[in-house]
């Protein structure tokens, strides 16, 4: 669990990360770093940086850092009109979102600049280019199904042996909350035989890579 008072500093930032989650987040992380010592941790979704504080603080418990990427322009479901909108994270000069500024201010918060290295850009450009192997992947980016195949496909390679693979907002039931984390990564990634189920927060899975 997230010490105070960063915890709590991590559930006043902007962003969708529930208290036991962040803290399921936190402690996967850290389990991860211990079965694959000296690897870095990727956030695939930081948005104004919420997540990002449970990540990086059990980065630098565990000695390592965390990669944040975000092109920090806002999935679809966080665009005006939609249901995620927040009006402060738009640059009027730009006429778009930019969540850059929140989650820099919440890393620097949280004493946190030494571990979070910010990549700026779109989540499948980098993950091509993407060559060390993680102890930890936490994809929680993009909700439809375009953005969720190319995160699965991009993202899921580069979870070394024994370590973990998280996955936010994944809904078993309909009725809860949109498809593609669940259909489009989760299932894929269990089907796939590389994956086993580690455990299960509230809309949070953690996997462990075993294949
Ligand atoms: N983890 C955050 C919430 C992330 S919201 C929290 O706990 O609060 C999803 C984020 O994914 C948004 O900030 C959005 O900009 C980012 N995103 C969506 N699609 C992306 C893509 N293709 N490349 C990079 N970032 C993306
Ligand atoms: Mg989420």
């Amino acid at each position: 669990m997230l010490a105070e008072p960063l915890r709590s500093l991590a559930l006043s930032t902007k962003g969708f990360m529930p208290g036991d989650e962040g803290d399921a987040l936190h402690a996967a992380a850290l389990r991860a770093a211990d079965a694959v010592p000296d690897a870095p941790f990727v956030e695939i979704g930081s948005y104004c940086g919420r997540s990002t504080i449970w990540l990086g603080d059990a980065a630098r418990t565990a000695g390592t850092v965390l990669f944040a990427v975000d092109h920090h322009r806002g999935s679809e479901e966080n665009q005006a009109g939609w249901e995620h909108h927040d009006d402060e994270v738009v640059d009027p000069a730009v006429g778009r979102m930019d969540t850059l500024p929140f989650f820099r201010r919440a890393i620097h918060d949280a004493g946190l600049e030494g571990h979070v290295i910010a990549v700026v850009g779109l989540s499948p450009l980098v993950a091509a280019h993407w060559s060390t192997p993680a102890a930890f992947v936490f994809i929680d980016g993009g909700h439809g199904v375009e953005p969720a195949r190319a995160d699965s496909a991009g993202w899921t390679p580069h979870v070394a042996l024994g370590g973990t693979l998280a996955i936010h907002d994944v809904f078993p039931d309909p009725a809860d909350g949109g498809r593609p984390p669940y259909d489009d990564i989760y299932l894929p990634a269990i089907e796939s035989g590389r994956f086993r189920l580690d455990t299960v927060t509230g809309s949070l899975r953690t996997l462990v890579r075993v294949a």
